[in-house]
């Protein structure tokens, strides 16, 4: 039965991170704005380690901070790797990288049910209509652009919205996006994972208790997210040539793949499956690698999974998910609320945004190969974001979801210095068996951490509004000062004289 149309600025397909954040920040520019998401929240998700970017970049612009600090997801400082040459874990924390000061040297590990609802819900609260378990069937269009969609209500009923754009942030399993373009898979990154949640496994001594663990064995390797005091979070990620081992069912092939990773099956030594409710089944998951050949045509976006996924190792899905949904609602914002020109708008996300998808690619593809030592990852690191910075600053703003913070200043330094200091020398005196990585760091760490205090003094005089900036590609626009909008950057007296 087909019902009236209603009329909306925007309609937003799906309400992961993606969708939940462009819809809430276009909201906050005052456009009418609706999320169709075909499910009913809480939802299982995969992808529960995040960024420093997302919490206190994304989250903090989206009104979420205090709600995110009171839920109790679990602190994360970095990551432990068990990975190339070295056969013993080494470690990594954020607080190596320049752009975050240290008290802001953290994400979270999340239960994605409780993360998503917490973003859908502040949507609400910020004025977007949400509606969830409707599901969007059609786009509607007009003069060769997309202007609208079609979609179905809980009990069937066939309902039309037009809009000038619509944003598909609809995950993996989109459909909208043969709209745009192809979606191009990798030849490289051709995995698939295998997870499941396991009860009472063990955990690194603070402050790497709350590290994402990965650990590298024969056919792949593997992510041990904590996700609460007993609750962990843990995934196989194998070539797809391996495909033939989870023939015998899902249970005998992680148990397999449990027994040939030594760290693995001793930490989960005593540990017991989950086997009831939203994490009692073991899942596969495969062909995630892969990027539109477009980002956008006339009317319609593609934002996070719709658009664009790499792999799970160096956690970006959900940072590019939230920084793709900024950049396309920034883009929305200028051209409904300044008349900015569409093409100039979607070209700037689009630049932008693939520079990102780029960065990461480059870098997890040298980092696949794992015949390699942490230095060499240091030093690709350092390749793909074309920096000058020591090679573990620039492995760590990188994975971080900090090569974004060059040019949006996501996370802003405000603390004091002392306070910074007195913080690492928490970190180093309590991390005992991280010890012999911080001494080989020292000197590095070190020169960081001076790098550091001078630009949170900077930073601290000058304020949290952002300074005059370049574009990031010739003739390119900039975010505006309070990061909602575009800008054309202002003709210098050079240029007029
Ligand atoms: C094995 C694996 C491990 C991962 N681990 C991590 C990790 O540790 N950290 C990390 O950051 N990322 C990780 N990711 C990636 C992460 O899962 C995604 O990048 C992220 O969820 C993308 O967010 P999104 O908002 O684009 O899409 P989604 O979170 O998929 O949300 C899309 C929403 O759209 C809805 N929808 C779909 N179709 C329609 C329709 N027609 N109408 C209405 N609604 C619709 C869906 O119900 C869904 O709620 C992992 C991915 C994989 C495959």
């Amino acid at each position: 039965m087909q019902n009236n149309v209603e009329d909306f600025d925007v309609v937003v397909i799906g309400g992961g991170p993606g969708g939940s954040t462009a819809s809430t920040l276009l909201a906050m520019q005052n456009n009418r704005v609706l999320l169709l998401e075909q499910d009913k929240f809480p939802r299982y998700q995969i992808g529960e380690s995040l960024l420093p970017a997302t919490i206190h970049g994304i989250c903090k612009i989206l009104g979420l901070s205090e709600e995110l600090k009171k839920a109790g997801f679990v602190r994360k400082l970095g990551g432990t790797f068990r990975w190339g040459t070295n056969p013993t874990p080494w470690t990594f924390s954020f607080s190596t990288a320049s752009t975050i000061s240290a008290p802001k040297a953290y994400a979270y590990q999340v239960e994605r049910a409780k993360f998503d609802t917490m973003l859908l819900r502040n949507a609400a609260n910020k004025g977007v209509d949400v509606r969830e378990q409707h599901s969007v069937k059609n786009l509607l269009f007009e003069d060769g652009r997309v202007a609208g969609v079609e979609f179905l209500d809980a009990d069937g009923n066939t309902h039309s919205a037009t809009a000038r754009y619509v944003v598909d942030a609809s995950g993996h399993k989109s459909h909208i996006y043969k709209n745009v373009g192809e979606r191009i898979y990798s030849n490289f990154f051709q995995n698939l994972a295998l997870f499941g949640y396991y009860e009472n496994g063990g955990r690194f001594p603070a402050p790497r208790d709350g590290n994402i663990f990965c650990a590298a064995f024969d056919e792949g390797w593997f992510w041990y997210i904590p996700l609460s005091d007993t609750l962990t979070s843990v995934g196989a990620v194998v070539s797809k040539e391996h495909a033939d081992m989870l023939k015998d069912g899902h249970e005998q092939a992680m148990n397999r793949f449990i027994a040939s990773c030594p760290e693995i099956s001793n930490l989960l030594a005593n540990a017991t499956r989950v086997t009831e409710g939203m994490y009692g089944e073991l899942r596969v998951r495969r062909d995630w690698s892969y990027a539109n050949e477009r980002f956008w045509v006339p009317g319609l976006v593609l934002i996070g999974d719709a658009a664009c996924f790499i792999d799970p190792v160096f956690s970006s899905g959900v940072h590019l998910a939230t920084y793709s949904a900024l950049l396309a609602a920034r883009s929305i914002n200028s051209i409904l609320n300044d008349g900015m020109e569409e093409r100039r708008c979607f070209e700037e996300f689009e630049k932008r945004y693939r520079r990102e998808f780029r960065n990461f690619y480059e870098f997890l593809a040298t980092f696949y190969d794992m015949h390699q030592n942490e230095d060499s990852y240091f030093w690709r690191a350092r390749k793909v974001l074309r920096s000058d910075k020591s090679i573990q600053e620039a492995f760590v703003t990188l994975v971080s979801g900090g090569s974004s913070l060059y040019d949006e200043e996501l996370l802003v330094n405000t603390e004091h210095v002392e306070k910074i200091k007195t913080e690492l020398r928490e970190l180093e005196s309590t991390d005992d068996d991280a010890a012999p990585y911080f001494a080989n760091e020292k000197q590095a760490f070190l020169d960081v951490l001076v790098e550091e205090a001078t630009q949170i003094q900077t930073q601290a005089t000058v304020g949290a509004k952002r300074g005059d900036e370049q574009p990031l590609f010739e003739g390119g626009l900039i975010p505006s000062a309070d990061g909602f909008r575009w800008r054309e950057v202002a003709p210098t007296l050079a240029g007029v004289l």
